[in-house]
C-alpha cells in the first residue's frame, strides 16, 4: 500500500495563535510528509508493501532490524493521530468523557497536571499519551521517538506531540507552556469521546 499524507481535519489557520500556521505547515507539510514519503520507500518491494499501517507498526516492532521501517510507521500513525485530537473548538469535554477522567484521575485539573508532568518529563523526542490500559483502566504514559500504545497492547484516546518540532517556532523550548495550551485549548474532546465509545462498545459485544 502506499501511504498519502493526512489532510489536516482543520483550516492551517485554524488554531492560532495557540499553535500558529507556520508551526502546521513545518509539522504537518514537512515532518509528517516526510515520515509518509519515507515508509513508502523503505516498503517499496517488501511484504509490507500490500499491509495497513498498523500491521506495518505491530511487526516491525518486533524486528530488530526494521526500526527504521517502525520508526517511520510510527511517526505515520502518531500523527495522523495527533491531528484529530487537535480542534479550533477545543476547551471543554461533555460529561460523559468527564465522569471517566474524574473516576480514573479525581477531577479534570488533577488529569492535566498529570498529563502535563508526563509531557513535560519525556526525555527528548516523544509523545504524551491518555490511553486505556491492558486491564481496561484509564491512564496517562508517555513514550520516545515513535513509539505509541498499539505496540504495548494499550488503545490511545490522546496524545500531544513533544517533538521540539511540534512547538519550536511558537514556543520556542517552553514545551510546558504549549502543553498547557493544549490542554486548555486545542483538545478535540469529541474525538476523546468517540475513541471511548468505541471501547466501551467492544467491550459490551
Ligand atoms: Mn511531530
Amino acid at each position: 500500500m502506499t501511504f498519502s499524507l493526512m489532510p489536516l481535519p482543520f483550516a492551517k489557520d485554524a488554531l492560532a495563535p495557540h499553535m500558529s500556521e507556520q508551526t502546521l505547515d513545518f509539522h504537518h507539510g514537512k515532518h509528517h510528509k516526510t515520515y509518509v514519503d519515507t515508509l513508502n520507500k523503505l516498503i517499496e518491494g517488501t511484504p509490507y508493501e500490500k499491509a495497513g499501517l498498523e500491521n506495518i507498526i505491530k511487526e516491525s516492532h518486533k524486528n530488530q532490524d526494521q526500526t527504521k521501517i517502525f520508526n517511520n510507521a510510527g511517526q505515520v500513525w502518531n500523527h495522523n493521530f495527533f491531528w484529530n485530537c487537535l480542534s479550533p473548538k477545543g476547551g471543554k469535554p461533555d460529561s460523559t468523557v468527564v465522569q471517566q477522567i474524574d473516576k480514573a484521575f479525581g477531577n479534570l485539573s488533577d488529569f492535566k497536571t498529570e498529563f502535563k508532568k508526563a509531557a513535560t518529563e519525556q526525555f527528548g523526542s516523544g509523545w504524551a499519551w491518555l490511553v486505556l490500559d491492558e486491564q481496561g483502566k484509564l491512564k496517562i504514559t508517555k513514550t520516545g521517538n515513535a513509539e505509541n500504545p498499539l505496540v504495548q497492547g494499550q488503545k490511545a484516546l490522546l496524545t500531544c506531540d513533544v517533538w521540539e518540532h511540534a512547538y519550536y517556532l511558537d514556543y520556542q523550548n517552553r514545551r510546558a507552556d504549549m502543553v498547557q495550551v493544549f490542554l486548555d485549548n486545542l483538545i478535540n474532546w469529541e474525538f476523546v469521546a468517540q475513541n471511548m465509545d468505541q471501547t466501551q462498545a467492544r467491550s459490551a459485544a
